[in-house]
C-alpha cells in the first residue's frame, strides 16, 4: 500500500499547490497522501534564515484551511488525504509550538531538526566546507542531541530524515550512531515512528535517510516506519520508493503506520 506523508507545497518551499501534489499522489497509485509543509517557529535568527523555505506561523491556519479544502474535494475510501506539518524543534520554543499544534485539526506532525545551534544543516554544502573537522564533529553531535530532545519534547508522530547531517557526505562519529540507535529503541517504547526519506538518494550523500545500519536497528527495535519522498514537486511524489520497499522487504517488515487525527494505525504493507 503506497502512502506518502512527507510532501511540500508552495505554502513552504514546494513548487506546486496542495491540490496538485494530492492529484500527483493519486495518479501515482498512492492510497494515502499527506501534506506537511515546513513550520519553523524558532527564535528570531532561525525565523529569518528560514523565511525562504518555511511558512510563517501567522499563515499556519490558512495553510490548514487550504489542506482541508483539498481533503473535502479529493478524500475518499480509496484515496485518503491527510493534513500534517513538518515542524522544527527548538529548545527555546517547543512548548508554545506544542500548544499551537494541539489547537489545529491535524492528522500528524513530523518532528524535524534542520538547525544545530545556529548552523543550518541542509541549507548548503558551503556552510560545511567552511568548518574544520572538529567543528563538523561538533555540528553532528549537536544535531543528534537535538533530534534526541525533539523525540522527547515535541508532540510529533514521526521523526523526519533521522541522519540528515550526512547530506553533504560528512560522516558522523561512531558515538553519534550509537546515540541514534539508542534513540530508536526509545522511539519503539514511546510509539514514535520514523520515515525512510528517499530524498537522500538525490542529495550529495546519494543514499536514503536513515542509513542501512540505522534502519536495521529500527526494524529490530520494532519502530514503525513510513516511506516518504520529501517531495517538493509533483514528479517527486513517490521517488525511489521501490528501493525503500525492497529494503523493508529484505528486513521482513510486514506493517506500516498511518495517521488520522494524531492517532496511529497499523496496516499491512503488501495489502
Ligand atoms: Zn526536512
Ligand atoms: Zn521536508
Amino acid at each position: 500500500m503506497i502512502t506518502t506523508y512527507h510532501n511540500h507545497s508552495s505554502w513552504s518551499d514546494g513548487a506546486a499547490s496542495i491540490r496538485e501534489m494530492a492529484l500527483a499522489a493519486k495518479a501515482a497509485g498512492a492510497k494515502e497522501f499527506g501534506i506537511s509543509d515546513h513550520l519553523v517557529a524558532g527564535p528570531r535568527p532561525f525565523f529569518l534564515e528560514s523565511r525562504a523555505w518555511s511558512m510563517g506561523y501567522n499563515l499556519l491556519e490558512s495553510y490548514v484551511a487550504d489542506a482541508l479544502s483539498v481533503k473535502a474535494e479529493l478524500d475518499s475510501p480509496e484515496f485518503r488525504v491527510r493534513v500534517g506539518v513538518e515542524a522544527d524543534y527548538f529548545p527555546e520554543t517547543y512548548q508554545g509550538l506544542n500548544r499551537m499544534l494541539a489547537k489545529l485539526p491535524l492528522d500528524y506532525v513530523i518532528g524535524a531538526v534542520h538547525f544545530a545551534g545556529d548552523f543550518p544543516i541542509d541549507a548548503s554544502a558551503g556552510y560545511w566546507q567552511r568548518l574544520s573537522p572538529l567543528e563538523r564533529n561538533a555540528v553532528w553531535y549537536e544535531y543528534v542531541r537535538r533530534v534526541d530532545e525533539c523525540a522527547d519534547r515535541l508532540d510529533c508522530n514521526f521523526l523526519a530524515h533521522l541522519d540528515l547531517a550526512k547530506i553533504y557526505r560528512v560522516e558522523p562519529l561512531a558515538e553519534c550512531i550509537t546515540k541514534l540507535k539508542a534513540l530508536l529503541r526509545r522511539c519503539a517504547e514511546k510509539g514514535l515512528c520514523i520515515e525512510i526519506n528517499t530524498a537522500g538518494y538525490d542529495k550529495p550523500c546519494g543514499e536514503r535517510y536513515p542509513s542501512p545500519v540505522l534502519l536495521e536497528t529500527a526494524v529490530e527495535a520494532g519502530v514503525g516506519i513510513l516511506v516518504n519522498a520529501d517531495a517538493h514537486k509533483p514528479e517527486q511524489i513517490t521517488r525511489h520508493f521501490e528501493k525503500a520497499y525492497a529494503a523493508l522487504d529484505a528486513l521482513g517488515v510486514t506493517h506500516q503506520p498511518t495517521f488520522e487525527k494524531r492517532q496511529r494505525f497499523e496496516v499491512i504493507r503488501n495489502a
